[in-house]
């Protein structure tokens, strides 16, 4: 127990270090990003194109301190009732343009007004990074099915695709830190998500056949309320 405790005092330091390590050189960034899209502007040609590498990268650069900051301080600051087919709705056009591009075809199946209380944003990010992945992880002309199911008392998500899937050996490094085999990977993505669904209460778990493809299910409490859609909607606006 003693080393159980000091693990977590350490490891709440290692947060807070990162933490504010990540947000201090967010700034700089911004203001470099800025003065990219000013110089931009003025350039024609190869030299346009020069900008358009760069600031693709400073974006990239964003994500990734923002993906280290969710991680190492997770912020559940709005917590309130969500319908899980309207988010998932949005985030589906969200992510729609994305797998036009990789000629991945994304569906979503179930029809139900589900609701669980959880931070929107958070619940948003988590499903951008299992969906993002399983798009990345099919070829052309695959796909990806995310489908939503109320059983009792729980509400169970999952993100199939028909993708490269995974050995026994990758799904056990799954989530683990910096944990990626792509090129330009990071592994903060699912390391993320397992966090937010945990801190929600929620599991989230891997199923994954080498060539065949890979199955996520994220399970959630469900939102026991007998409140109507039009009281939620109203709590929802009052929250925002
Ligand atoms: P990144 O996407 O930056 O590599 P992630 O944490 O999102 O980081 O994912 C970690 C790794 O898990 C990926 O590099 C990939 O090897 C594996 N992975 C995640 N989702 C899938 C999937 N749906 N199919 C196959 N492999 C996956
Ligand atoms: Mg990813």
């Amino acid at each position: 127990i003693q080393e159980e405790m000091q693990r977590a005092v350490k490891l709440n330091a290692i947060s807070e270090l990162a933490a504010s390590i990540a947000h201090e050189v967010r700034n700089p960034l911004t203001v470099v990003k800025g003065f990219l899209q000013l110089m931009q502007k003025e350039e024609q040609g190869q030299k346009k194109e020069y900008f358009n590498i760069a600031l693709h990268e400073m974006n990239r650069a964003e994500q990734i301190i923002s993906d280290y900051l969710n991680f190492a301080k997770p912020q559940f600051k709005n917590i309130q009732v969500i319908e899980v087919n309207q988010i998932l709705h949005e985030i589906i056009s969200f992510l729609t343009p994305y797998s036009l591009k990789e000629n991945v075809e994304l569906n979503i199946e179930g029809t139900m007004n589900t609701l669980i209380s959880s931070d929107k944003n958070q619940f948003k990010q988590v499903l951008i990074n299992l969906i993002k992945n399983a798009i990345e992880a099919t070829p052309e002309k695959g796909q990806v099915t995310v489908k939503v199911e109320e059983d009792q008392t729980v509400v169970r998500i999952t993100i199939e695709d028909n993708g490269k899937g995974m050995s026994q050996e990758q799904l056990a490094n799954i989530g683990t830190l910096f944990y990626s085999t792509k090129e330009k990977g990071t592994g903060l993505g699912t390391m993320v998500s397992f966090r937010i669904i945990e801190e929600m209460g929620g599991t989230l778990r891997y199923e994954s056949r080498v060539n065949v493809g890979t199955k996520v299910t994220i399970v959630m409490p469900m939102n026991q309320s007998t409140k109507s859609s039009l009281e939620v909607a109203a709590l929802s606006i009052k929250n925002d």
